[in-house]
């Protein structure tokens, strides 16, 4: 039993927040498939569950702070110094203290939109202004758009590559157009979630953008190529200095000594990890294809989901999709995000899409 009416007020930014919508998940108990949160549908490599259950036996102790060790190989497979890599719970929450470490009250963080969903959340939890630019045709970032935004208040411009729904990746020379326009005291977050499902040849290569612009931060992630989306690890590369005030706002003891070790040992696994990957680029192909030989329009894509732009239809075709056990991402008004999985998942939603909507 609650007593008392509470009189305690939220912060007015937290009450105005829009909630994160997480992926759709199955009903209890129902056989159905995820495609529905951009998660690796292969489960972890044995290699990787053996350090995983290795470090369980020492969850009595804190992990190592810093993440040494993890640092140390992520810096060394991008040929990065150590204190350049700042490990976080998920690029999500290093992207908060990104924003948190470069935004006052009142700046202004540009980004693209319709674009990652958690972008408008933590900046408006930095106590920053979004300024949202609209994405050009096909889906794609509006660099000079971007670039056009920035004002004397901007602090950071976030660029999402591939975008999160919509899938195509920014080329090299569009992105080195935008930087060369945008002031350099103004971090350019470069958020490659998606960078090892990359194929696109004109895509930039974000370790050698930081090397040549020294306000940009890269954004990584363990979650989606390497499959440890439940364990929570990602990692903000960016100047010494620079990564060094991000690591002052990162929760102490933030990286799980279990996710800590899962990420290493993915390291070490990691071309058989990028295997995977090739079958899932594979089945991505498959997907577009299959669609567009349907009729479907489809959104060229660079990730492992591709977007079905069905503005007012978006809604239904998802609960279409959930009544033949298929869960997806709908964007109300806009469009659908399907994940790519499992064949079998693919073949589901070909058989879907065969009758039309
Ligand atoms: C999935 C995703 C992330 C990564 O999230 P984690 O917190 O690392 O799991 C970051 N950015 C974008 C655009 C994403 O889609």
């Amino acid at each position: 039993m609650l007593t008392g009416v509470s009189r305690v007020q939220l912060r007015r930014a937290v009450a105005d927040l829009p909630a994160y919508t997480p992926g759709r998940r199955p009903p209890v108990g129902a056989q159905a498939f995820k495609l529905s949160s951009n998660e690796n549908p292969y489960p972890p490599l044995p290699s990787v569950l053996a350090a995983i259950s290795d470090a369980a036996a020492d969850v009595n102790r804190y992990p190592d702070m810093m993440a040494t060790e993890l640092s140390e190989a992520v810096g060394a497979s991008l040929g990065v110094a150590p204190e350049q890599v700042v490990p976080g719970a998920g690029s999500v929450s290093v992207l908060n203290h990104v924003l948190n470490a470069f935004c006052d009250a009142g700046d202004e963080v540009v980004m693209p939109w319709r674009s990652f969903e958690a972008y408008p959340i933590a900046t408006a939890l930095a106590g920053a202004t979004a300024v949202p630019v609209p994405l050009g045709a096909g889906g794609r970032l509006d660099l000079s758009g971007l670039a056009a935004a920035v004002t004397p208040r901007t602090r950071v411009v976030l660029v999402c590559t591939p975008n999160n729904p919509t899938g195509p990746a920014v080329h090299a020379d569009e992105l080195e157009a935008m930087l060369a326009k945008v002031p350099d005291h103004v971090v350019v977050v470069l958020d490659e979630a998606y960078l090892e499902l990359v194929r696109d040849p004109r895509a930039p290569d974000g370790v050698a953008v930081l090397a040549e612009h020294p306000n940009v931060v890269l954004l990584r992630t363990f979650s989606k190529a390497y499959g440890l989306a439940g364990l929570r690890v990602g990692y903000a590369v960016a100047r010494p200095r620079l990564a060094a005030g991000i690591r002052k706002v990162t929760t102490p003891f933030e990286v799980s000594s279990l996710a800590q070790r899962a990420a290493l040992a993915s390291l070490r696994a990691r071309d058989e990890l990028l295997r995977r990957v090739d079958r899932i680029v594979a089945e991505r192909t498959r997907m577009i294809a299959g669609l567009r030989d349907q009729g479907w329009t489809v959104t060229d894509s660079e990730a492992n989901f591709v977007w079905l732009p069905l503005g007012e239809r978006s809604t239904v075709f998802a609960d279409r999709c959930a009544s033949a056990g298929l869960m997806v991402r709908p964007f109300a008004g806009e469009g659908v995000r399907v994940s790519v999985g499992e064949p079998e998942a693919t073949d589901l939603l070909l058989e879907i899409t065969a009758a039309g909507l």
